[in-house]
């Protein structure tokens, strides 16, 4: 194994368990719906790919694009989202969608772009809340966060299972931590 994995922090099948549950509950959350996700992308892609099979019923999928972090510190969040993004928003019912919740500037970021495209509702569901958010944090305001948690970890920097460090071992089955020389 690279020595940068370490721990193994959440198997495989804990995922997918826990991936089960949500889909179940988020099924009968949204069970007349047809609720629009937007998935925030890298992060998430594997995450969002065993969610929505975990989750019968209608359902549309958007993407963005957000950036914040630098290696291992939280930056200044980058934010694209499509030209043609307020009709496929605007009065739909929105889940927003990522990997991980540390500081909450990227899900605030995301949620004051989506907002002023005036969906009917806007909620969130992130994979991975941090107990405690890393000092600083960029926006005032953002804790405690998402609608939906799959999972509370430490404080540790995660890769794994969509994750990555530097752009690496997103394709990691498990979550584990980063072991840093
Ligand atoms: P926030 O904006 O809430 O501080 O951080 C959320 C974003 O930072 C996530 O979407 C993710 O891209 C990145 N991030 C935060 N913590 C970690 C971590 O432990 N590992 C990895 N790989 N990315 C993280
Ligand atoms: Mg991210």
């Amino acid at each position: 194994m690279p020595p940068e994995i370490g721990d193994i922090l959440i198997t495989a099948e804990a995922i997918a368990q826990r991936v089960r549950n949500l889909g179940g509950e988020l099924a009968r959350v949204y069970a007349d719906r047809q609720p629009v996700l937007v998935a925030i992308m890298k992060g998430c892609v594997p995450f969002l790919a065993d969610l929505m099979r975990a989750w019968p019923g209608p359902m549309h999928l958007e993407f963005v694009t957000a950036e914040s972090y630098h290696g291992t510190r939280p930056g200044q969040v980058r934010l694209a989202l499509p030209t043609d993004f307020a009709y496929r928003v605007a009065g739909r019912h929105v889940l927003v969608i990522d990997d991980i919740y540390d500081t909450g500037a990227t899900l605030r970021t995301v949620c004051d772009a989506l907002q002023a495209l005036e969906p009917a509702d806007l909620r969130t569901l992130v994979l991975l809340r941090k107990r405690v958010a890393s000092p600083p944090a960029p926006v005032a305001g953002t804790r405690p966060g998402p609608d939906w948690v799959g999972f509370e970890i430490e404080d540790r920097f995660v890769i794994g299972y969509g994750l990555d460090y530097n752009g690496l071992y997103r394709n990691l089955p498990y979550l584990a931590a980063l072991r840093q020389a």
